[in-house]
């Protein structure tokens, strides 16, 4: 067994945080290091790394927490807007092993940017072959 992440520790009740909902299967509770007020991070009390490792019923009952949160948040810090995001692998800049959801509030002119600003100058795909790869996406789902 891997040693248990800061999260498993948070849920234990080991170290302290802002919980500001908690149901029997998810928590959620302040960012540590916010990018803005209310930065909110939602999280299935069951330890699994990635998405793909969460049965889906989990799955369903941590966006439920999601759905509730994003507009009382934003309503809460006065917010415009609302970026909902994973960084699900370590090569998307996970770097808490076990799953977890970003509610960053949003403000008018905040100076960050859409999803689309992740990859920065690296995004973009010289002649994407789109149905080839849904093709592919279809054959994985099987
Ligand atoms: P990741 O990069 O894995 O998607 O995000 C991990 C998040 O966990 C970061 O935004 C970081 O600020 C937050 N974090 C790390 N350690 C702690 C902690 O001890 N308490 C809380 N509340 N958040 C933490």
């Amino acid at each position: 067994m891997s040693d248990p992440t800061i999260f498993e520790r948070i849920i234990d009740g080991e170290i302290p945080a802002e919980i500001i909902r908690e149901t029997d299967d998810v928590i959620a509770f302040l960012d540590a290091n916010p990018l803005a007020p209310g930065h909110t991070l939602v999280v299935p009390k069951e330890a699994h790394e990635r998405l793909r490792d969460v049965p889906p019923a989990l799955s369903g009952e941590v966006f439920g927490v999601v759905r509730d949160l994003a507009p009382a948040i934003e309503d809460a810090v006065e917010a415009d807007a609302t970026t909902v995001g994973i960084n699900d692998g370590r090569a998307a800049g996970q770097e808490i092993e076990h799953l977890h959801v970003h509610i960053v509030p949003r403000f008018d002119g905040d100076g960050g940017g859409s999803l689309h600003s992740v990859m920065g100058a690296a995004g973009g795909v010289d002649d994407p072959d789109l149905g080839g790869i849904a093709d592919d996406i279809a054959a994985a789902l099987e």
